[in-house]
């Protein structure tokens, strides 16, 4: 049995890879793979109409707002954000918390004026920043709501009389959140929603075709949403699998509940990092990540040692990021609370071989 801690792409339900697995063979008792189906068939078309609407439901969103699955990943969204909503001339404002933020950032200022509003990079990210203004004269303010990479998560909703804009990444669908709250909202399915291929934008039809910009139709929103995710050849794959993993997501209770579970998982794997002398974690405590827990061993020398002890209990994928150091656990929605506490064994078992 493996637990797979990797940040992405990530865990799905083992169901899931079932069904998908079938879908592969025989999708539907078409007699055709998923692989192979037209995205222009009333079978595919079914499937992209039912994943959009399992997002709505899922995540309440409200009218006015327009759900699209793209390709390019979250780093295409980088330069789409400020190509549709930052007017010629104009500004944005951005908060810098860490490696994807920074990029965010620096795909922006390629396209307009970006102000920086804060930034932890002081302290290598471990921390969110809080009490700093937004400029209420750019046209929206861009946040990263989890850090992938640093194992941080902004869990208060930023006040901003602009519209904000979030890249959910890597926490997309783990807790609650109000979406009338944002202008947009984008995910690389890879994190928690899906398999590599598809990115879901959640965006507010009303801010649209303002800039004053001519787009290469690609990298205009307004064409995918005219034409329901479907200008050019979506990811069929990884729509048709995200599909199964958001209806496991609806059958377990929704949101709600998935998040109750990843509250448990977080503080017990947490409990343990602060219980046991020789792990420590790298983020500060009121700012630390649901999803990715950063945390190294106190003692340099033990680093390698834990990781073969993990690989030997079946634990992968918890390397952490060279730019942190020490180890990972991406314990996104399919990660069950056994692989929690899978984890937790391995390091009270290291720390008895140890002392
Ligand atoms: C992984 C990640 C990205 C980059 O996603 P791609 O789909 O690989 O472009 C962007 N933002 C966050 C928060 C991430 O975790």
């Amino acid at each position: 049995m493996k637990h797979n801690f990797g940040a992405g792409p990530c865990i799905l339900p083992q169901e899931v890879f079932q069904e998908a697995s079938q879908a592969v063979l025989n999708f539907n008792d078409t007699g055709l793979s998923i692989l192979e189906i037209s995205h222009r068939s009333k079978e595919f078309e079914a499937v992209m109409a039912e994943t959009e609407r399992l997002v709505r439901e899922l995540l309440s969103v409200p009218t006015g707002y327009s759900i699209l699955f793209l390709q390019g990943g979250a780093s295409t969204q980088f330069a789409m954000v400020p190509l549709n909503l930052l007017p010629e001339g104009g500004k944005a404002a951005y908060l810098d918390t860490g490696t994807w933020a920074s990029k965010a950032i620096k795909e922006a200022k390629k396209i307009g004026d970006v102000t920086v509003v804060a930034s932890s990079a002081d302290t290598n990210y471990t921390y969110i920043p809080k009490n700093y203004d937004v400029p209420t004269d750019a046209a929206y303010f861009h946040y990263t709501s989890n850090n992938t990479i640093f194992g941080t998560e902004v869990f208060e909703t930023p006040q901003s009389s602009i519209p904000l804009v979030s890249d959910m990444s890597s926490d997309i669908l783990s807790r609650k959140i109000n979406v009338a709250d944002y202008g947009l909202i984008y995910a690389g399915a890879q994190k928690n929603m899906g398999p590599a291929g598809a990115t879901l934008v959640i965006v507010k039809d009303e801010l649209l075709g303002k800039t004053g910009r001519t787009l290469s139709t690609i990298f205009d929103y307004q064409p995918h949403i005219a034409a329901g995710s479907m200008y050019n050849t979506p990811p069929v794959f990884s729509v048709y699998v995200s599909m199964l993993n958001l209806r496991w997501l609806k059958n377990k209770g929704g949101v709600e509940v998935i998040e109750q579970e990843n509250i448990i998982k977080a503080r017990t794997l947490y409990d343990e990092i602060d219980r046991n002398p020789l792990f420590k974690g790298t983020a500060v405590k009121e700012d630390r990540s649901r999803m990715n827990v950063t945390f190294v061993t106190e003692d340099k020398a033990h680093e390698a040692a834990f990781l073969d002890l993990a690989k030997e209990r079946g634990l992968i994928g918890l390397k952490g990021h060279r730019s942190v150091g020490g180890f990972r656990a991406s314990i996104y929605n399919a990660l069950s609370i056994s692989g929690v506490n899978a984890l937790v064994d391995a390091m009270q078992e290291f720390e008895e071989k140890n002392s």
